[in-house]
């Protein structure tokens, strides 16, 4: 057999760490009838044989159910780092296991032969995938395991395809223009996703718990792009709020009335296109993002003036509960949580925090709340807008202290 897989080395003696390669992995017989491990790389395609007998120190394979394993070896002091797809990964493993222990038997059946060489497009071929008609899908052979862009897109597809989930190489995914309206919580549990294009689906029609795979650790730390246009989507989830390496949100030709307030803590936000919605208001802390383009055109804004709309939580009488205080002490110090940590619930109180446009820390049932159409912060904005009038923001505060913050700006603001 052979592992298509990432290698990284690292080289005990030296302490020195050789960045991840795409290479080939595979068992090979020497002069002596020795079993060696090969490894070929495309800058090394002679590849290099580490012996097995007797040169292996350890083999790390806690984590082999996520497709990553280490196998240290005695000579050369090299650890070989390997991330690949988990189910090849064990049965490379197990023959390894065979080899150390004496066992070869059928070993004839798993080695290449000695000289075997591959050319450049080995390492590269399998990465993108295209299925550009319905009677191409793979349906029976699958996708190539070490698939690392997925397109998808028009084949009519109601529902999402679970064999995708066995791609852990997968960097994009494009589903657009296909009828899904579910998809599974395991899509967010892919460990290098950053690129998910799910325009012109029926996402909408998902009831709110079925956005689990926004909640994952691993999408929450890699997506960088997710363009969900055109979804029938009434309701922004929340859990958008966590995916703190986005750049660029495209949520535009929904019919979404509001925004989560955490939209505003995104902070690697670039490009967020809006249009086309029925969006009220705005959330204020957009405008602390360092945007480089909004479009907001085609929604109806509030119109009103300056409207002032208290909560009953008047800041001057009542203290914040004892959940409140861990509550804002947790998001401030940048603690990670999901389900899998504290209980669901407390998971969305977390997720559905306001946050304070003055000191930007989080409330929740502790804040003032204040509409108006100020924007402090947002001139160096490239917004593209059809609207004759302003935009109006929804701010909230923590305390009364940065409520008056906001109000020595505006008075500042006013007497420029
Ligand atoms: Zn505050």
């Amino acid at each position: 057999m052979k592992l298509h897989c990432n290698v990284e080395i690292y080289d005990r003696t030296l302490s020195l760490r050789r960045k991840s390669q795409r290479s080939i992995l595979a068992y090979v017989k020497v002069k002596d009838g020795d079993v060696c491990i090969h490894f070929w790389t495309r800058m090394n395609k002679q590849g290099t044989k580490y012996k097995i007998k007797n040169n292996i120190r350890k083999v790390f394979e806690k984590f082999n159910f996520e497709g990553k394993a280490t196998i240290s070896l005695i000579e050369p002091c090299h650890d070989l780092i390997i991330q690949s797809n988990p189910i090849q990964l064990k049965s490379f493993l197990n023959i390894l296991k065979n080899v150390t222990d004496g066992y070869c038997r059928d070993i004839e059946r798993y080695i290449l032969k000695s000289n075997t060489t591959f050319s450049s497009s080995e390492f590269y071929s399998l990465k993108k995938v295209v299925v550009k008609k319905k009677s191409e899908y793979p349906i029976l052979q699958g996708f190539p395991r070490m698939t690392e862009q997925l397109f998808l897109s028009g084949l009519d597809r109601k529902s999402f395809d679970r064999q995708i989930l066995t791609l852990q190489s997968l960097r994009l995914l494009d589903l657009s223009n296909n009828k899904i309206s579910f998809l599974p919580k395991e899509l967010g549990t892919l460990p290098h996703l950053q690129t998910l294009n799910l325009s012109h689906n029926n996402l909408g029609k998902s009831v709110k718990s079925k956005w689990t795979w926004l909640e994952q650790a691993a999408l929450r730390s890699n997506l960088y792009f997710l363009d969900i246009r055109d979804n029938l989507l009434t309701e922004l989830p929340v859990q958008i709020g966590q995916l703190k390496a986005l750049r660029e949100l495209k949520i535009c030709n929904n019919m979404l009335t509001q925004l989560p307030q955490s939209i505003g803590t995104l902070n690697k936000l670039k490009l967020l296109n809006v249009a086309n919605n029925n969006l009220l208001l705005l959330p204020g802390m957009i405008q602390h993002l360092q945007l480089s383009s909004v479009d907001i055109s085609g929604n109806s804004f509030l119109q009103n003036s300056y409207d002032i709309t208290f909560n009953k939580n008047t800041l001057d009488i009542i203290l914040p509960s004892l959940v409140e205080l861990s509550a804002r002490h947790l998001l401030k110090s940048r603690i990670t949580y999901d389900a899998s940590i504290i209980p669901y619930t407390l998971v969305r109180y977390l997720d559905e925090a306001k946050y304070c446009f003055s000191c930007k820390n989080a409330c929740f049932d502790f804040y003032s709340r204040l509409l108006s159409d100020f924007r402090p912060y947002e001139f160096s904005i490239t917004m593209k807008s059809t609207l004759s009038q302003p935009v109006k923001y929804e701010f909230y505060f923590c305390s009364k202290q940065c409520y008056k913050l906001y109000v020595s700006l505006f008075y500042n603001f006013l007497d420029m």
